[in-house]
């Protein structure tokens, strides 16, 4: 019932270019995903929200008025897309009717989105599948929950016999660069839970995330004139080299753990002969984990410091986010209520873990239990991204479910 809805809006707001920059100092970080924001806020308007409000820092968010109690929820998507590959000149393509075969997209053809390759969409004959044109990414990632969350909330408005509590939207930029939700007013959102629409397959629920920490090494040498450096210069390249040679490449690197386990990746190496720089981003399920990779890379960096006293080795450690599971294990209601829209919608529960972070695991940090649902985004990040509208209304529909399910709660009597 939603699908053509669903398709013409992500079709049209996958065409606006929202690359998010994690070089950028603004919030948001490029000017572009303005022009998305005033989109839906025009959008909003338009279908009949109250309290539509576009915030400095580009949170978008709306009312849609209750007609019973309950506790307020607000159902969350970015309109950001991955600044990994390119996602300008975005032009989405329909495949209408998917026939199961190998979709090849056209401003590339060597970019084949193959079911063979791709188990997942062997699943999705008869569908409506929407792909980009093979130089860009989509986007569907994540403007799939964008529509997702502007069609539920018009379905809601166009039928006020549906029971619900007063229900938020909230529309945050930046998420792909880690910093969308960080001037979020929390207060002025008002909700007591809140669900983002930021995932993969039918069915992914996801209530656990990594908890993610990254690391800068600085390796500074001794600088001299290399035609006069003997035993005097320390060169800080060959140091730095050694210190990633040391990082244990079968066990924690993201190449080679899967499921459960956590990681060491080293993103970057920079630097000249007096100065290098290594980052690296530390991953796991359990702070005991994390802790162990903090303890290998100050090891590391000890015994090349006592091999090289001349030299200077400093390490840093910077927090990034927490496993959400870590609250939501205090209290799991707003799980268990997804649990049961999924079943009343027909579809069975996946609990999966993310080997990442989204917006909900700060979220959940500061307070505000934030789960992900499935939003139907599949190979997000790169050329090959693609979705199903049938998948997205299968969503619509759990949301439908759960915002009903939520209306029959009890509200907890403040204080
Ligand atoms: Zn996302």
């Amino acid at each position: 019932m939603w699908n053509e809805k669903l398709e013409e809006r992500l079709v049209r707001y996958c065409a606006i270019a929202t690359p998010s920059d994690s070089a950028s100092p603004t919030a948001p970080s490029t000017a572009c995903q303005w022009d998305l924001l005033r989109l839906l806020e025009q959008e909003l308007r338009d279908m009949g929200a109250s309290e539509v409000e576009l915030g400095e820092f580009g949170h978008l968010m709306a009312t849609v008025p209750g007609n019973c109690d309950g506790p307020v929820i607000a159902w969350m998507a970015h309109v950001d897309t991955s600044p990994q590959f390119n996602g300008l000149g975005v032009k989405p393509l329909v495949h209408r009717n998917y026939q199961g075969q190998d979709l090849v997209l056209p401003d590339d053809t060597s970019q084949v989105i193959s079911p063979s390759e791709f188990p997942y969409l062997k699943g999705k004959v008869g569908h409506d599948i929407v792909t980009a044109s093979g130089i860009s990414l989509l986007g569907a990632d994540d403007k799939a929950g964008v529509a997702i969350v502007m069609t539920l909330a018009e379905h809601l408005l166009k039928n006020p016999q549906i029971p619900r509590a007063k229900t938020r939207l909230c529309f945050t930029p930046d998420e792909e660069v880690g910093r969308g939700v960080k001037h979020l007013d929390f207060a002025k959102l008002g909700a007591k839970y809140a669900y983002t629409l930021d995932g993969g397959d039918v069915g992914e629920l996801c209530y656990e995330t990594f908890s993610a920490d990254k690391a800068v090494i600085t390796v500074t040498g001794v600088s001299i004139h290399p035609g006069y450096a003997k035993d005097k210069l320390v060169n800080a390249l060959h140091l730095a080299c050694q210190i990633v040679e040391m990082l244990p490449k079968v066990i924690r690197t993201p190449e080679t753990t899967e499921g459960r386990q956590g990681f060491i990746h080293a993103s970057s190496l920079q630097g000249t002969s007096s100065e290098a720089v290594i980052q690296l981003i530390l991953r796991d399920f359990e702070l005991e984990g994390l802790k162990s990779h903090h303890e290998l890379i100050e090891s590391i960096c000890h015994s090349i410091q006592l091999a090289e006293p001349r030299a200077q080795v400093k390490v840093e450690f910077t927090e990034q986010y927490r496993n959400m599971r870590y609250w939501l294990d205090k209290e799991m209601s707003p799980v268990h209520m997804a649990s049961e829209a999924f079943r009343k919608a027909n579809i069975e529960p996946n609990l999966t873990v993310l080997r990442g972070g989204t917006d909900g695991s700060w979220l959940t940090e500061k307070g505000l239990l934030t789960p992900n649902l499935f939003a139907g985004m599949q190979n997000f990040h790169g050329p090959l991204e693609w979705v199903s509208i049938q998948d997205m209304a299968q969503a619509v529909g759990v949301c439908v479910e759960l915002v009903q399910l939520w209306a029959r709660q009890p509200v907890a009597p403040a204080g």
